[in-house]
This record gives C-alpha cells, sequence and structure tokens, in this order.
C-alpha cells in the first residue's frame, strides 16, 4: 500500500509556513493503519534484539503502544513536564518550533536494558535525542529508532549517526 498517499498535509499548522503531516488520516482507515504497524514491526525486527519500547507524547504513544504489544514487549511513555505520577528525571530539548522538557519514570528503563525508540516523525531530531539522554541516563541501551515519517530536509539522522535509524517512508 501507498501509505505516502494516505497522509494529509496541512499548509500553515501549528504556525505559518509549516507543512505539518497529519497521520489522522492513516489512523482512521484500518488497512491503511495495519499496514503501518505491520511496516513498523518489519523495521524493529531489522535491530538488534530488544527489550522494551519507549515512545514519547504524543503521536509516539499511538504507534509505540500497539507496536510493543503485537511484539510481545513492554512499553515506556515519555512525557512532557509534570504528567507522571511517581519520581522522574527530565530532558530539555529543542523543538522544531520551540523548547520543550521530556520526563520518565526514575524505574521506567533498568540497567542494560535494550531499548527501541519509537515515535512517529523524524524533523531536526531533538526529541530522538531527548529520549536517548533519559534512557542513557537510566542505563538503557538504545538499539535504534524507528520512525513513521522522516523529513530528510531538517537532517535529524546527522544527529542520531551513532544509532540505528530506520523510518517508513522519507519525504
Ligand atoms: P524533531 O524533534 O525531530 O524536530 O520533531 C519531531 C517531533 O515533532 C515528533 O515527536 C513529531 O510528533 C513532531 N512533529 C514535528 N513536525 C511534525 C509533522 O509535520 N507531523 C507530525 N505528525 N508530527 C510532527
Amino acid at each position: 500500500m501507498d501509505l505516502k498517499s494516505k497522509l494529509r498535509h496541512v499548509m500553515g499548522f501549528p504556525k505559518e509556513g509549516i507543512d505539518f503531516i497529519d497521520i489522522t488520516t492513516v489512523l482512521q482507515d484500518p488497512e491503511a493503519f495495519r499496514c503501518c504497524m505491520d511496516a513498523f514491526e518489519e523495521l524493529a525486527d531489522s535491530m538488534e534484539n530488544f527489550d522494551i519500547i519507549v515512545g514519547s507524547e504524543s503521536r509516539g504513544f499511538i504507534f509505540g503502544a500497539p507496536l510493543a504489544c503485537k511484539m510481545g514487549k513492554g512499553f515506556v511513555p515519555v512525557r512532557k513536564r509534570g504528567k507522571l505520577p511517581y519520581k522522574t528525571i527530565s530532558a530539555e530539548y529543542d523543538l522544531e518550533y520551540g523548547k520543550d522538557v521530556l520526563e520518565i519514570h526514575a524505574d521506567a528503563v533498568k540497567p542494560g536494558q535494550k531499548v527501541l525508540i519509537v515515535d512517529d516523525l523524524l524533523a531536526t531530531g531533538g526529541t530522538a535525542e531527548a529520549n536517548i539522554k533519559l534512557v542513557e541516563q537510566l542505563g538503557g541501551k538504545v538499539v535504534g529508532l524507528v520512525y513513521f515519517i522522516e523529513l530528510s530536509m531538517l537532517k535529524g539522522r546527522e544527529k542520531l549517526k551513532e544509532y540505528k535509524v530506520n523510518s517508513i517512508v522519507t519525504f
């Protein structure tokens, strides 16, 4: 299936001049969603074996949690500041449009655990770097990062040179 053609481009969201890629058109199409999850599984399978999937708020949850369940792995949510109930560690990061802080539960990744990071889209790589920082601070090993969409012009991959990065579609 041509998943690229199932994505909706929204011009001017969230700011003028941005071509936002909307994944909801894929999610609401059962065949496209299944095809996307199968493609995620194939990419995840091509990575070194891993124990858990880490996905960040909020679109990382949409793909990360079902992929973890499908593959028999655990899922760990990374959230915006103040949302997680237990003890957390945090990492600041640059967004494509601003700055933010991400947090993870301090006991969510055990030392030596192998982690796959999942998100909907790789742009500048700032979110990915913050996720990696959080996992590595807890002693986890990032085996790779998988994405539905990669915006190659924003060169996120260059920031992640030391890691294996796979994406389903590239613009
Ligand atoms: P980065 O940190 O790599 O610059 O930006 C990636 C993050 O921003 C991802 O978590 C992603 O959800 C969000 N993002 C940025 N641009 C887009 C877009 O055009 N479409 C979608 N769906 N997410 C985006």
